[in-house]
């Protein structure tokens, strides 16, 4: 991989709060001490990991906020790091980048593909898989986050177990419990998990990545449906990096555009 060499100070902005945009901030630092690297961070989560460089917090107000931001911090590459299912931002990050004439690079890990085994069931949104639920099991294992539990809130029958990394809010399914947790998650442990809660269906969107993924095994060697939300597309026209690696090379290819 070639180092990133800016003919002159530079400043990338990472839409963020993924491992991926943390580990490009990471990549960034060490390969470009003299690029200056500002993340962006939603402000969901109580106690985030912050990546290395500089770091800010909060919406900017809409793809006119963002722009505005870009203009005001002289911002010349943007990198839209965001989770796969964060749409609204990375629809506004493609608003954004066209208004302030700043290139953008979409960040996604792939998605995941399933093996000899699984019982998947892809749906196409939180609707789609609590409909789905009541034919599938009845001790659910959703992990699809606390912001869109209002989806599950009208299933009273089943019983939820559900894991995030903040405490979820109202509404929320009747039956549930809650787990406080942060991934990187073991197989040992997620096979630990389905067995203990007597699990019977896990709920999950297409994020990707190795972080999570053990709980896709655990459920395919137990037997278990996996009712599993596909991605929104990314915004037409980007161009998609699926690792650091590669949002690093579009970089250095930005630079050398420059400087011809
Ligand atoms: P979203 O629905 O796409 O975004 C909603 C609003 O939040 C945006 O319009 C923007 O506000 C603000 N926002 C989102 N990401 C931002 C960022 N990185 N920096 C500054 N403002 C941001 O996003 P979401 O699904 O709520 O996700 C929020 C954040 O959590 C994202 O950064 C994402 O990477 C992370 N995350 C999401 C998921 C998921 O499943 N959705 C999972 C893990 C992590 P303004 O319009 O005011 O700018």
């Amino acid at each position: 991989m070639d180092a990133y060499e800016p003919a002159a100070p530079r400043h990338v902005l990472i839409l963020g709060g993924t491992t991926e945009a943390r580990r490009l901030a990471a990549v960034l630092a060490e390969r470009a001490p003299a690029l200056r690297v500002t993340s962006s961070l939603a402000g969901r989560v109580a106690a985030p990991r912050l990546p290395a460089g500089e770091v800010r917090v909060g919406g900017f107000g809409g793809p006119e906020g963002l722009a505005r931001w870009l203009r005001e911090h002289a911002v010349d590459a943007l990198i839209d790091a965001t989770h796969p299912f964060a749409g609204t931002i990375s629809s506004n990050a493609a608003r954004a980048a066209a208004t302030a004439h700043v290139p953008l690079l979409a960040l996604r890990r792939p998605g995941w593909v399933p093996g000899e085994g699984d019982r998947w069931h892809p749906v196409g949104s939180l609707e789609e898989a609590a409909a789905l639920l009541p034919s599938l099991g009845e001790r659910i294992f959703l992990t699809t986050g606390r912001m869109g539990l209002a989806a599950f809130a009208h299933l009273t029958e089943p019983w939820f177990l559900v894991r995030s990394v903040d405490p979820p809010e109202a509404p929320h399914p009747p039956r549930m419990e809650t787990l406080l947790a942060r991934g990187p998650f073991t197989l040992d442990d997620e096979r630990e998990l389905l067995r203990r809660h007597r699990v019977d269906v896990l709920v999950t969107k297409d994020s990707g990545g190795t972080a999570t993924a053990p709980k896709l095994t655990a459920a395919r060697e137990a037997g278990i449906p996996v009712v599993i939300v596909r991605r929104p597309p990314p915004p037409p026209g980007v161009p998609v990096a699926t690792d650091p690696d590669e949002a690093v090379a579009w970089l250095t290819g930005l630079a050398g555009e420059e400087r011809t």
